[in-house]
């Protein structure tokens, strides 16, 4: 067995259909009072009825957590967590709303917990990204790591079927950028298989029936699986590119992934051969940034950058932006390479080796 270094993170995990009717059991088990529900306006009925339910942790709802954390938000709710005495929060949606208990439980120390509705993942790390004056900054800290998480599939049958495959797939980039990342070790690249494994066969089974029960609670498991990669180990160009691509010409998050990931792991693979190969193992392919294309394709996907809004004089920049500030990447950043990588996803080409 090579040597590894493995650290892992605190989380008490309740998985199951009709597991929302557990909150109040951890609540009592975490000695809760008097409780802030947390949801976006979007889930604010979500929400109401949750609070209904935990009469016995005097509960209050606060429905404005919106995308991106901002600071403003953050400390409006912290107003109705000091004038309440809240004492817990539970946060029931996807990331947007997960950031904002984890932003409150930085600045409060209070417990969560979490009851995720999307495969974004945040529940499981101790990763912040908050926004002030339209700035993101990110930070790491096990404050803001839940309590507990809940997991009950029944939550995510309403996540439109799109938002599913590309949500979903970028879930499998964390798994993709864990076997390969600095700190990967044996454990995380269990999870990894397992998450690529779970999200693979999923995915193409909700998009030809979002309301397959199964293949929903197969996707929130790997979902889970992929959120727990994300927390214990660093990412590396791939998910560099999404960011430096996502803001700098305003993609969405989850398409933009769902784009790059081929591309990136034909760029990276050469590199990491056991890890490319584990990856096509896992989802029953021969070659993984092709599997990836294809279930791109089979999700419904669109599968190039210039669909989803990038102009094509952003290639270069974006290439640019990518050099900018150098980063681990298991593969060295190699300009040629790196923008041919853009300009495949760019067009949406079937990704290949960009010669080194
Ligand atoms: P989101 O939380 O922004 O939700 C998008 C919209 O979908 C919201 O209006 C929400 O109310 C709605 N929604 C959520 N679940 C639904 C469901 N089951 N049915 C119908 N509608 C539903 O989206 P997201 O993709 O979960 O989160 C994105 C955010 O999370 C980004 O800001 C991202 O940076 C952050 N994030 C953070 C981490 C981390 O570790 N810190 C990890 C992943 C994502």
């Amino acid at each position: 067995m090579e040597n590894f270094v493995y650290t892992g993170m605190p989380a008490r995990v309740v998985f199951g259909d009709g597991a929302l009717a557990r909150v109040g059991d951890e609540l009592t088990r975490l000695g809760a009072r008097r409780v802030l529900v947390i949801t976006t306006p979007h889930q604010a009925a979500d929400g109401r009825a949750l609070a209904a339910n935990l009469s016995a942790h005097d509960p209050s709802l606060y429905a404005g957590a919106v995308m991106h954390t901002p600071v403003d938000v953050t400390e409006q709710a912290l107003e109705v967590v000091r004038e309440r005495g809240v004492d817990c929060l539970v946060a029931l949606g996807g990331g947007s709303t997960i950031g904002l208990a984890k932003a409150i439980a930085l600045r409060t120390d209070l417990p969560q917990v979490a009851v995720p509705t999307t495969y974004a993942g945040s529940e499981m790390t101790p990763i912040l990204g908050e926004t002030r004056d339209g700035v993101k900054t990110t930070q790491k800290s096990m404050k803001v790591l839940p309590e507990v998480v809940i997991y009950d599939v029944g939550l995510t049958m309403t996540l439109p079927a799109e938002l599913s495959g590309t949500s979903g797939i970028n879930a499998i980039a964390h798994c993709v950028e864990a076997l390969y990342a600095q700190e990967a070790n044996p454990i995380i690249a269990m999870l990894a298989e397992q998450g690529i494994a779970a999200l693979g066969r999923a995915l193409p089974g909700i998009a030809l029936d979002p309301g397959d029960r199964a293949a929903r609670s197969d996707a929130q498991y790997g979902a889970f699986l992929a959120g727990a990669c994300l927390g214990a180990v660093g990412m590396a160009l791939h998910h560099k590119l999404c960011h430096t691509i996502g803001g700098t010409f305003d993609l969405p998050h989850a398409e933009t992934h769902t784009i790059v990931l081929p591309h990136a792991l034909a760029y990276n693979g050469p590199a990491v051969p056991k890890a490319a190969a584990t990856v096509a193992v896992a989802l029953g392919v021969a070659d993984a940034p092709g599997g990836l294309f294809d279930l791109a394709g089979k999700v419904g996907a669109r599968r190039a950058l210039r669909d989803i809004g990038m102009p094509e004089s952003g290639i270069d920049r974006a290439t640019d932006l990518a050099l900018a500030n150098p980063y681990w990447n298991p593969r060295p950043l190699e300009r040629d390479g790196i923008r041919a990588l853009i300009a495949r996803a760019w067009a949406g080409e079937e990704p290949s080796v960009p010669a080194a």
